[in-house]
């Protein structure tokens, strides 16, 4: 199937109007880590020389299974390529006015923090090596404010962003942690899309002023996990950045483009043994958002009429994203080690069925008033003409 591939079903492919695209799949492995290594670092996966597969092997799964996707990254990739191929392409859409997502999904300790944010989720600058490790958000936000400022001078932006985290189907606004309301509601606004009502939006107008927002809130997200003593594993964090524009000598009054980051909670089985009834409570909540979100997978790559958007807090922000307007990048992080093959399995599985996923992005666009009468009157002139004749 499909090599390396660019091609049709993409995200940032480009090309407008109604063309449905599938969900882009990236599947990336991480190196072993202190548990692995003591385990001897048993190998259970191989990857095929298309860059786009990987095969698991026998004793795991009952036989050799080998998963495609958009693109397999080896453990020694780099953020760089990974953003690359993953995420900078949707750039561009999004200050077209297009809807995007990328969201992270695999079991805790897989890498998702480390791909969307970077090491300690989202520390600046160069590692060891000089390599610069940051991840997904940090480069996004340096691409847009770049790609704005290439823009014509007749193009006005406005960039605002929000935070919350998911947890224990409560939404929580990370920017604003002292908030009376920690449980805020989703709310589908006709030509706005999902909305988390309530929920605060800061105006940044620099990539530094962004990334200060997103530190702020990933350091309310680890305070209160730590103050309720709450795992952060078993949150969903949900970065949102709107990109507003306006041609100030066009027709065009505004469009706008909206980009989901959401990091996932981790998708292991909870294990059964050892837990108190609290934990337990927990796990059931959580197990309750990721199977709805693995539910509503199920039922729109097999057709159903009824999409259950409605099940969870998580699928309900996640709605546009998943089968409805959007460009949609989901990258799924495993270990390639034997001692966490049960969980790659499942996370593979999840990717082969999130590939089949196909979304209908459009433009969010509207007209000027003026415009908007200009239109009416030039049509209505046109109408006048073809009676005349
Ligand atoms: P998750 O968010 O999925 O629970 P993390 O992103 O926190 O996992 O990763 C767990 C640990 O593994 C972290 O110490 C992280 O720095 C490291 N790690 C994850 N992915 C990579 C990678 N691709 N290269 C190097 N280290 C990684
Ligand atoms: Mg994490």
């Amino acid at each position: 199937r499909r090599r390396g591939s660019e091609g049709a079903a993409s995200p940032g492919g480009g090309g407008g109007g109604n063309a449905s695209t599938n969900v882009r799949v990236c599947c990336r492995f991480r190196p072993a880590n202190k548990v692995e290594e003591a385990q001897g670092a048993e190998r259970a996966v191989s990857f095929g020389e298309d860059a786009a597969s990987v095969t698991l092997h026998e004793g795991i799964a009952k036989e050799d299974a080998t998963f495609t996707f958009d693109r397999v990254f080896q453990e020694s990739s780099q953020q760089d390529e990974v953003y690359d191929y993953c995420a900078k392409p949707l750039v561009k859409d999004v200050l077209d006015g297009y809807n995007c997502t990328i969201f992270a999904y695999g079991q805790t300790g897989s890498g998702k923090t480390h791909t969307m944010m970077g090491p300690s989720g989202g520390k600046m600058g160069p590692g060891n090596d000089g390599e610069d490790l940051r991840g997904v958000v940090p480069r996004i936000a340096e691409d847009i404010f770049d790609t704005m400022s290439g823009a014509d001078a007749d193009t006005e932006f406005m960039i605002k962003v929000s935070f919350v985290e998911i947890y224990m189907e409560r939404i929580r606004d990370l920017l604003n942690p002292g908030a009376r309301n920690q449980n805020l509601r989703v709310r589908d606004v006709r030509g706005r899309g999902v909305v988390i009502e309530g929920a605060e939006e800061v105006y940044v107008s620099s990539a530094k002023e962004l990334l200060k927002v997103a530190a702020k809130g990933n350091a309310s997200r680890a305070i209160a996990s730590t103050r309720m003593n709450q795992d952060s594993s078993r949150s969903h964090s949900v970065f949102m950045i709107t990109v507003s524009q306006r041609k100030t000598q066009s027709t065009l009054l505004s469009r706008t483009g909206k980009l989901f980051l959401v990091d996932l909670a981790g998708s292991e089985m909870v294990k059964k043994t050892g837990a108190t009834s609290g934990v337990l409570e927990e796990a059931k909540t959580i197990n309750r958002s990721l199977s709805a979100l693995g539910n509503v997978i199920k039922a729109l790559v097999e057709g159903a009429k009824h999409v259950p958007y409605r099940d969870s807090k998580l699928t309900r922000c996640l709605q546009d994203s998943l089968g409805g307007n959007s460009k949609t990048s989901l990258i799924i992080t495993c270990s390639g080690f034997k001692y966490n093959a049960v969980e790659t399995l499942s996370t593979l599985r999840f990717g082969t069925r999130a590939k089949r996923i196909k979304n209908k992005p459009t433009v969010n666009q509207e007209f000027s008033v003026a415009e908007y009468k200009a239109m009416v009157a030039r049509s209505r002139d046109s109408l006048l003409m073809m009676v005349k004749y």
